[in-house]
């Protein structure tokens, strides 16, 4: 089996993430990693990997140059190699554009069974873009996976929501998008650290995918960021002090917030 993870670096939630003037993420002014539920879609494929003998997992990401640290911390968890799409004229992509590059650059890679995401990413948080490049191929799209089976040439997955857990099925190929709940992420062994050097990064531009610099990038966005406010700054919160009746201080106090 064939398995491509889309794989994005993402600024570390715990470092202060601002806003451009021109509406984009300042990327530069913080620390990127490989985002969280994207380790969980690199572990789901490497489990799948690991289940059928012969399979293949290639991640794929687009993104800066910087982006190949993440694409090595995929390779070191044990994925077998990698596409890179980076080109200046996609900095600023909104998230129909991402979808459609991203399609393309799957199209790059030979004989795609599955295609495995995270649901949303911590940074954009649009949890749209699985299903745009299902959409794009034509695949089925199977999102919120908290576990999946390939069984001969179909795919099976628990999909949860708030509204509870169904089972869905379809032929591969096909898209599945993972969420927190799939798995628990291996830590790269140094074996897997020292291999992951060796392993090969196609880094691609836009002609290599056959995408037309119309198409992407800031100026053709389809959404644009037309104001921002920065986040309030904490309030010191209320002391309730608990003379016996800490209890009903609390209750008053939640009632007066509308939370019960
Ligand atoms: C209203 C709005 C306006 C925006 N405007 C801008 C802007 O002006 N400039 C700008 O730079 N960004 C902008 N963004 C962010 C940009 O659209 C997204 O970062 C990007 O398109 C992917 O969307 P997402 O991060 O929300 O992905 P989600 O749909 O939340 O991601 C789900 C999964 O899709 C996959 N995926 C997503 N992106 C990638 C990727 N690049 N490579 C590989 N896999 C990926 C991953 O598996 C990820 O876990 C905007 C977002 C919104 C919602």
């Amino acid at each position: 089996m064939n398995i491509v993870v889309l794989v994005k670096q993402v600024p570390d939630t715990y470092s202060e993430r601002k806003l451009r003037s021109d509406g984009t993420l300042d990327r530069d002014a913080t620390d990127a990693v490989l985002d969280e539920i994207n380790e969980r879609a690199v572990e789901a494929a490497l489990q799948l990997k690991e289940a059928h003998d012969g399979s293949e997992v290639t991640v794929l990401t687009m993104g800066p140059e910087r982006a190949t640290d993440a694409i090595r911390k995929a390779l070191s968890m044990g994925a077998d190699k990698a596409v890179h799409l980076s080109d200046e004229a996609l900095a600023g992509s909104c998230a129909v554009q991402t979808a459609r590059a991203l399609a393309k650059a799957i199209g790059t890679v030979e004989g795609v069974d599955l295609v495995v995401a995270g649901n949303e990413a911590s940074d954009g948080r649009s949890a749209a873009v699985p299903a745009m490049v299902a959409d794009v191929l034509g695949l089925p799209a199977l999102t919120h996976a908290r576990e999946i089976t390939v069984d001969g040439s179909s795919v099976t997955v628990k999909r949860e929501t708030d509204d509870g857990v169904t089972t869905l099925t379809a032929e591969l190929p096909a898209v599945v998008s993972v969420g927190e709940k799939i798995n628990e992420p291996r830590y790269p062994s140094f074996k897997g650290i020292m291999a992951a050097k060796k392993k090969p990064v196609a880094t691609i531009g836009l002609a290599d995918a056959g995408i037309d610099a119309s198409e992407v990038g800031l100026a053709s966005a389809l959404s644009t960021v037309t104001s921002s406010q920065p986040k309030p700054p904490k309030s010191a919160g209320e002391k309730v002090e608990d003379e016996g009746d800490g209890g009903a201080k609390i209750a008053a106090y939640l009632v007066s917030q509308k939370l019960i």
